[in-house]
């Protein structure tokens, strides 16, 4: 068994198929843990042809004997929570035993929701596109310092009461028709934390204790480098640190605990809601992309706007997250293209932009510097070695680890565990050795 800890993570806005990536990885280690985001997160895997969407619990679930743990920095709606626990039950995979959820994980409570879908109604045409479950509002509530966390419905009695009746009142006033009842949301927090109580844990302590074995932990992103709150496209980003620095704070983790970064980038670039997105796509291109790769939202179903790869998002991602290696995934999506396109810088009213900027507005404005590239007509899908690529592919590749900065270890060649390439002698090798 692997002793080296890796986080994986998404390198782009998203969707780049870390679920598929993590649930390959998982024999691996003895532990997934997912440190940041909450149930808007959508994880699509298909196991030996069935079909697996998971929010909230870590792809590795599918695997009998590793535990799966919801860290800290997640924030948890325990009926989202009971509501995959018995899908998962129905298909024959139960999480007794092998869950564990953060005592200090924060709550999403019902109203939140209700914020949430203010909040993007009161922004008007500048709306973020959030999925309305209330992540952003429960992120509020945690830095607003009167969040209720899930210690919290385990403990003193009296205590989460003055909070419940706190927080409810503060609501009331935000949203002014409102005269929502305190006690019914008591009780049903209460029942949902003994439905909780076997899984609630230190998950810190397990963390290092397993590390401390000798076994190994798999970190689980949710969202992506570019959609964190720190470091991603402001203001249209999640309300957490999706990039590597979410690991160490959402599941109290030391940064030498973190022994390899793997990012996922899909070999072309897609985000879901609003901002800008320099090499987006119009057109016969755009929806040949979006049909082809399936580009609707695992959770909401939303269309995903499609645009070429962009390897200076993707340098800008190594950078953040120190990556050592990528996984790149549906290459069999460009299959048949007459030609395919990176884009290696920005150009700008200012000049040429071979960093990623801050400014949105300076984003808006960038023109893609493109690359053009022969594409291939015969199908990569299902390829499992690296000499079964057509030799356009490969050279799409190669320009593609070059522009970007970081080799790719990893590449996916279809949605199901066995259509994916290892490249031997690559570093992701070194890890599981
Ligand atoms: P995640 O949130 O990053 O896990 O991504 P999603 O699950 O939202 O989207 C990824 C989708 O792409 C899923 O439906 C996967 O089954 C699918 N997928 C992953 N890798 C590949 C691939 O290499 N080729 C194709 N065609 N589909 C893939």
């Amino acid at each position: 068994m692997s002793k080296t800890n890796i986080a994986v993570l998404g390198a782009q806005w998203g969707d780049e198929g870390k679920g598929k990536i993590v649930d390959l990885l998982t024999p691996n280690f003895s532990a997934v843990a997912r440190y940041q985001g909450g149930h808007n997160a959508g994880h699509t895997v298909y196991a030996d042809g069935t079909k697996f969407v998971l929010h909230l619990i870590p792809s590795g679930i599918l695997h009998p004997g590793v535990t799966c743990v919801i860290g800290n920095g997640v924030v948890v709606d325990p009926l989202a929570l009971f509501k995959e626990i018995d899908e998962l039950a129905r298909m024959g995979i139960a999480v007794d035993g092998r869950l564990l959820v953060s005592e200090k994980a924060h709550m999403i409570l019902p109203y939140h929701r209700e914020l949430d879908v203010l909040s993007e109604a009161r922004r008007g045409e500048r709306k973020i596109g959030t999925t309305s479950r209330g992540i952003g509002p429960a992120y509020e509530d945690k830095v607003g310092r009167r969040g209720i966390r899930i210690c919290d419905l385990l403990g003193d009695r009296a205590a989460l009461q003055q909070e419940v009746r706190e927080n409810v009142s503060a609501r009331n006033r935000i949203i002014k028709e409102s005269t929502l009842d305190w006690k019914p949301l008591l009780e049903q927090l209460i029942s949902s934390g003994e439905r909780m109580r076997p899984w609630v844990a230190d998950v810190s302590l397990f963390l290092a204790r397993t590390m401390q074995a000798g076994k190994a932990v798999m970190f689980e992103g949710a969202q992506a480098t570019l959609l964190d709150i720190d470091h991603g496209t402001y203001p249209f980003v999640t309300s957490s640190n999706a990039s590597v620095g979410g690991v160490c704070t959402g599941l109290g983790v030391p940064p030498r605990a973190i022994g390899g970064v793997l990012g996922v980038a899909k070999a072309y670039t897609t985000r879901v809601g609003e901002g800008p997105l320099p090499t987006e796509l119009s057109g016969e291109l755009a929806d040949r992309l979006r049909e082809g790769g399936q580009e609707y939202g695992a959770s909401t179903g939303r269309p995903r706007r499609c645009g070429w790869f962009d390897a200076v998002v993707v340098r800008y991602s190594a950078r953040i997250n120190g990556l050592d290696a990528l996984a790149l995934t549906k290459l069999d999506v460009l299959d048949g293209l007459p030609e395919v396109r990176l884009c290696t810088g920005y150009r700008t009213p200012n000049g040429t932009l071979s960093e990623f900027p801050a400014d949105l507005r300076a984003l808006a404005a960038a023109e893609p510097i493109y690359e053009t590239l022969p594409g291939w007509s015969r199908s990569t899908k299902g390829a499992t070695r690296l000499e079964g690529l057509p030799p356009a592919a490969r050279r799409y590749i190669d320009r593609l680890e070059e522009a970007s900065g970081v080799p790719c270890a990893i590449i996916s060649t279809g949605s199901d565990r066995g259509e994916t390439i290892v490249r031997p002698g690559s570093i992701v090798e070194s890890w599981f050795t």
